[in-house]
């Protein structure tokens, strides 16, 4: 938990300080995990892309800081190959 604060989603790289939710998981924001599960559990990058922008934007999120975090997904841990 010390680290908390440095240290970004696995899954969309948002800052885990930003999170506005809680996600149960110390690797995961409150958009990808809830109570400790992937909200998500598919490997297709772009459908994650797309749930997860709708998600930010529904939750009050800039479109234009949206479309950032989104096109951002693409290097987190998760997606790598
Ligand atoms: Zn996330």
């Amino acid at each position: 938990m010390e680290n908390k604060n440095r240290k970004n989603c696995e899954s969309c790289l948002l800052p885990l300080s930003k999170d506005p939710g809680t996600s149960g998981s110390e690797k995961y924001c409150s958009y990808c995990c809830k109570d400790g599960k992937l909200v998500y559990g598919g490997t297709d990058l772009k459908e994650f892309q797309n749930r997860s922008y709708q998600e930010m934007v529904a939750k009050g999120m800039n479109k234009y800081k949206a479309k950032f975090f989104t096109w951002m997904m693409r290097f987190a841990p998760r997606w790598k190959k």
